[in-house]
């Protein structure tokens, strides 16, 4: 079988000829054990080269085996497909009474590639989607099954792994009791004067939104636990109608706002399952910095915001819990992520981005693993203290190389 595949965005088209689909565990193992090369396609969201094995690659989708989603009550975790997505994982999960402690803006992708890549949600308190993995099941590359749980040896690289240990075919995920969550809009946040920890730590996930076309933010979202104090937001005004991040997008597209109690897995994305999340027709970057380090990095991108905004169609800002993973853009530091929401144009936004990453190097940014950039791979390796543990570990479980394509082997400097 021969067939194109693009990313979500289609701003990638993957070069391997041949796009795999195993049916069965046995064959995923056959296959992966008789490939030269081999990259697992998740759900398709990232905006780069991660997934793409190139052309003497196999690029295999792990959407046809039979799905996994054993919820054990007792010890709250559930063992769920590498394919799986949120979506279906979350309503799974709170049919059981239980819950993850956090989600992304999008319900629709996939947890291996989501964990693989160091997805977040937004919070203070609340690290990657990746902090909620206890144990991950991989086929390596001759074909043999391997897990490694939490407290084993070489756990902290084994779950941010940009896809390079092998096959992740199962994850065992720690949930909670479900509980609720209100979804409370602002509008107009000023820059001047912000007080950018007591903002961020104002709610359970708290997301700053600005097209920067003047300074400060134009919605600020809070989304609060109900069993924890009310939200107290007195630097900006409620919104009077219903919004979405993207401003001209319809608001219908978006979770329930205006304060409406609800489950968690339908508060925390911003973006409904069962509609197109974001704009559907976008490029996106996203870098993670030391928190202490916000308001600084929020005034340098405001001296760049007249190159910024013509290419914008959002920012956003939120924060992302210290993470143990080697390989997480929030590694060893609590974190303010800034997203650019770009407009489909790679030649126009390059430059921009480019411009970007000049106004944040002081603040040792490192770039979201699944988006656009253009920082070099040698300047990123060097801001992740435990990169060589993880180039040991990838050697350790795939020692010729199957699971590494030019962006890896750029990364891990091999
Ligand atoms: C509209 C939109 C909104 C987004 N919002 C957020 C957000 O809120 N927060 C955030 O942090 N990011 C966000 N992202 C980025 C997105 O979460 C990441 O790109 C994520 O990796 C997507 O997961 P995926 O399954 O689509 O991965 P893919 O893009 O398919 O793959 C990503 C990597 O994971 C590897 N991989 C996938 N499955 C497996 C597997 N089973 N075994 C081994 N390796 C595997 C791939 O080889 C690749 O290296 C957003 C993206 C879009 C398009």
């Amino acid at each position: 079988m021969t067939e194109t595949v693009t990313n979500w965005a289609r701003n990638i088209t993957y070069t391997a000829g041949e796009l795999h689909r195993p049916g069965s565990l046995e064959a995923l193992r056959a296959l992966v054990g008789g490939s030269f090369r081999v990259r697992v396609l998740g759900s398709g969201h990232s905006f780069n080269e991660i997934a793409d094995p190139g052309a003497d690659g196999v690029l295999l989708s792990i959407a046809d085996l039979p799905p996994v989603l054993d919820v054990d009550t007792t010890a709250r975790t559930v063992r769920v497909s590498g394919g799986v997505r949120y979506a279906e994982l979350a309503r799974a999960v709170h049919a059981h009474g239980l819950a993850l402690p956090n989600m992304a803006s999008l319900p629709h992708i996939s947890v291996a590639g989501s964990v693989a890549t160091g997805t977040h949600g937004s919070g203070v308190g609340n690290g990657p989607l990746a902090a909620a993995v206890r144990e991950v099941e991989l086929v390596t590359a001759d074909g043999s099954p391997v897990s490694i749980a939490r407290g084993q040896e070489g756990f902290d690289g084994a779950v941010t792994s940009l896809g390079a240990l092998g096959v992740v075919t199962a994850l065992v995920l720690d949930l909670e009791p479900a509980y609720e969550v209100e979804q409370h809009v602002f509008t107009e946040l000023p820059l001047a004067g912000l007080d950018f920890e007591t903002v961020a730590a104002s709610a359970y996930s708290v997301s700053l939104f600005t097209d920067w076309q003047k300074p400060g933010f134009r919605q600020v979202w809070l989304k609060r636990r109900t069993d924890q104090p009310p939200a107290h937001f007195p630097w900006a005004a409620p919104a009077t109608e219903a919004l979405h991040p993207v401003p001209g997008m319809p608001a219908v597209n978006c979770t329930e706002q205006f304060g409406v109690p609800g489950p968690w897995h339908e508060r925390l994305p911003h973006f409904r399952a069962e509609f197109t999340p974001s704009s559907g027709d976008e490029l996106q970057s996203e870098y993670l910095l030391p928190r202490s380090a916000a308001v600084d990095a929020l005034n340098a991108l405001d001296a760049v915001r007249e190159t910024v905004s013509p290419v914008l169609q959002t920012c956003e800002v939120r924060t992302v819990a210290t993470d143990p993973q080697w390989l997480s853009p929030a590694h060893g530091r609590d974190s303010v992520a800034l997203h650019f929401t770009w407009i489909a144009d790679t030649a126009a936004v390059l430059p921009v981005v480019r411009r970007v990453e000049e106004a944040l190097d002081a603040f040792d940014p490192r770039p979201h693993w699944g988006k656009v950039f253009t920082v070099p791979a040698a300047v990123v390796r060097d801001r992740y203290p435990r990169m060589a543990d993880f180039r040991a570990l990838a050697r350790a479980l795939d020692p010729g190389g199957k699971f590494a394509n030019a962006f890896v082997r750029d990364a891990l400097g091999d």
